[in-house]
């Protein structure tokens, strides 16, 4: 049993596990496409029975419904499974490339080698997809990994530590539980590939640490995904949509709309929407939104303080609070909170509120939004509502974000044929389907020359006046 806390960081089993690895990543690099899928094969045979304890764990950690649970932790997992095994056979054949006439003779070709040995280091909101989804890709490309889930969610990290143990042996995958001083000591082993999930800070300490042994790095980060209403946009089909997408796991989710941008003159009528919409979804009877069992609740008190001081702070400097607002610290719960009359200078639009408050601003002229989002560190995620095709082609090519989606939020995360993640401060590097594979794999570009040919051999020394006469030939033509 591998499970250290901040106390016990045993530094020698990390040694023996990462040795142990390092021997089968040698192993698993030549195994086939076959063998890759049985791995995926038992790990998705133990998620299918165990989906019972993986909604217990969650809900143990955070109430999060169960209904959440299945369609963010378990489904995202098993469709990461299915769609990486059908496709794994054509992905790891790699690809023919054209030849360059200045190569002719010679033919090139790019093949994804398996990296070896990975870290997969997983924050806590979604505590069993964040740390299966990359260990689904790290298997797909051959890798071997170790896993070091949140311990801010430790019944979902002991049932990952089950799985992993129940379905491989440590010197192919192992999980190691405990906080960030044991993500430390591993961080000083030299992987082949680190895979980072979590908050922007800690992922620059993540990244110097990687430097030290020039591991490659996965960042799936975080930030302020912003989304903007065209001016008569749908309301009542945006509010329930930002609705959906802001207030699943209580706002904490790294690409659940940040804060709005509407029109001044929609305002009204897109609040009228969002108070029908959240008392539709979570309170028709009238009970309160606290007694609904489809609502989660804050993760832990640090985070609770956290959420209920930035609500305070933007309180203080003028904020109104038009839905919402109340709370209760016992089961850290707060009400999915709407917030206008909001200013830049708010703690709220300084950090990513991982939260149900949603501050919502206006503007007069699309430009506005523009200036706002490029002024601030670019998102995860920005969301554009509206059908006009000049708007949303204007916000997309004026604007950059990791992804970016047109007339819903957060969907993208299930869809795997995009890539999945950030860009600089939201993140470094791509996760899902084909790109989670490439992640944990060196492309590897081969050419083949034959024997006997004589075109490379024609510009080796000495350098006469036939060489010049070759270089500025193919400096002019090629
Ligand atoms: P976090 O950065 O605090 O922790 C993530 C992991 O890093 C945990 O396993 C933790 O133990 C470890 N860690 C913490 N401090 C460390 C340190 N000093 N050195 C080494 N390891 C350390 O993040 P979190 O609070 O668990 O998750 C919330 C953040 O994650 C948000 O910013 C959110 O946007 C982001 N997130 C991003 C994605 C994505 O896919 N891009 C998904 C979920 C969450």
């Amino acid at each position: 049993m591998l499970n250290l806390d901040r106390q016990e960081v045993d530094t020698s089993e990390i040694d023996r596990i990462f040795a142990l690895q390092k021997s089968t990543a040698l192993r698993w690099r030549k195994s086939d496409y076959q063998e890759r899928t049985e791995r995926l094969r038992k790990l998705k045979k133990w998620i299918l029975n165990h989906k019972a304890d993986i909604r217990a764990a969650v809900s143990a950690d955070f109430k999060k419904p169960e209904a959440e649970v299945d369609i963010s932790e378990i489904y995202p997992a098993t469709s990461e499974i299915k769609h990486t095994s059908a496709n794994l056979k054509s992905w790891m054949k790699g690809k023919s490339v054209s030849t360059p006439l200045s190569m002719l003779g010679t033919s090139g070709r790019v093949i994804p080698e398996s990296k070896g040995v990975s870290l997969i280091i997983s924050p806590w909101n979604y505590p069993f997809n964040l740390a299966i989804g990359p260990l689904v890709s790290a298997i797909a490309a051959g890798c071997t990994a170790i896993i070091k889930p949140s311990e801010m969610t430790p019944h979902t990290s002991e049932l990952v530590q089950q799985l992993v143990s129940e379905v491989f042996d440590p010197s192919e995958v192992a999980v190691f539980q405990g906080g960030a001083d044991l993500s430390q000591a591993l961080l000083s082993k030299p992987f082949d590939h680190i895979f980072f999930t979590g908050s922007p800070q800690v992922g620059k300490i993540i990244m110097e640490a990687a430097a030290k042994n020039l591991s490659s790095v996965t960042l799936e980060l975080g930030g302020k995904s912003p989304a903007i209403i065209q001016k008569g946009a749908n309301l009542k089909d945006t509010a329930s949509k930002l609705v959906a997408g802001k207030f699943l796991n209580c706002g904490q989710t790294c690409v659940a709309p940040d804060y709005i941008l509407v029109h001044q003159e929609d305002l009204p009528r897109l609040l009228d929407e969002m108070k029908v919409t959240l008392q539709k979804f979570y309170d028709s009877n009238y009970a309160g939104i606290d007694q609904s069992p489809d609502y989660a609740r804050i993760v832990n008190d640090k985070h609770f303080e956290r959420l209920i001081s930035l609500l305070d702070d933007a309180k203080r400097k003028g904020a109104e609070i038009v839905f919402g607002g109340s709370h209760h610290p016992q089961d850290r719960y707060i009400e999915p909170t709407l917030l206008t009359n909001v200013s830049r200078d708010m703690e709220v639009m300084q950090e990513e509120i991982f939260g149900p408050i949603l501050p919502i601003l206006t503007y007069q002229f699309l430009d506005e939004c523009i200036e706002l989002v490029n002024s601030m560190a670019k998102p995860l995620a920005l969301y554009f509502f509206g059908e006009g095709k000049m708007e949303q082609e204007k916000i997309l090519s004026e604007t950059s974000s990791g992804n970016a989606v047109i007339n819903d939020c957060v969907l993208h995360f299930l869809h795997n044929e995009l890539p999945f993640g950030g860009v600089n401060n939201s993140g470094i590097g791509k996760a899902h389907g084909h790109y989670g594979f490439l992640a944990f794999s060196n492309e590897k570009g081969i050419l083949t020359q034959r024997v006997g040919t004589t075109s490379s051999t024609l510009l080796n020394p000495p350098y006469g006046l036939r060489t010049k006469k070759i270089l500025s030939y193919l400096i002019k033509w090629f």
